[in-house]
């Protein structure tokens, strides 16, 4: 006997797509019993994140101050779920949940996720929050790594690129010594 995986998937260019997540099992039958399920809450600083809904880990999150978003549902974390993790969140119309920091550190502001709707057209996730926003680069030169808010540039330059940093400033360093070496000094004039 065959099993089927009743889930609909679809492919994007941003990767696959599962349609209609929930209690399916690979079975098909009834379910998954096994199967983790999550939710969207929001963080004491705003951040959207994805977590087990189950009672035990949202009653750990509101200790910690996190807000579940309960009117998106929860959908089950599977292979397919997991690489899209948000897009239940975006089909419904949560895209307006996320913090600016947050969808500037995504790069979503430059590239916004397109996602198969329910009737299997392909659109993009539109941000209300990003309308008359002028949203500075912080690309990183170093790496295609993403496009940062300034805190976040800083932290990735330290925390991914010290040795690129160490470097510069040993040469900025060099060169600066060098020049102050070669100067000519006229009498008491600083000839530039
Ligand atoms: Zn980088």
């Amino acid at each position: 006997m065959v099993f089927m995986v009743q889930e609909r998937v679809v492919k994007t260019d941003i990767g696959e797509v599962v349609l209609g997540t929930g209690s399916t099992s690979p079975r098909g039958s009834g379910p998954n019993r096994n199967a983790a399920f999550y939710t969207y809450y929001r963080c004491p600083n705003g951040e959207i994140q994805y977590r087990p809904s189950d009672q035990a880990h949202r009653a750990m999150y509101r200790e910690e101050g996190c807000e579940s978003l309960t009117q998106y549902g929860s959908f089950e974390w599977n292979w397919i779920s997991c690489k899209n993790p948000f897009n239940q969140l975006f089909l419904q119309g949560g895209a307006k949940e996320f913090p600016l920091f947050q969808v500037i550190e995504y790069g979503w502001h430059k590239n916004p996720p397109k996602i198969y709707n329910e009737l299997g057209s392909l659109i993009t996730v539109v941000f209300p929050q990003l309308e008359g926003q002028d949203i500075p680069d912080f690309s990183c030169p170093y790496c295609t790594h993403g496009v940062y808010t300034q805190e976040g540039y800083d932290n990735h330059l330290k925390g991914a690129h010290k040795d690129e940093l160490d470097n510069e400033r040993l040469a900025e360093a060099i060169s600066k010594g060098l020049s102050a070496q070669q100067r000519p000094r006229v009498g008491k004039a600083v000839v530039e």
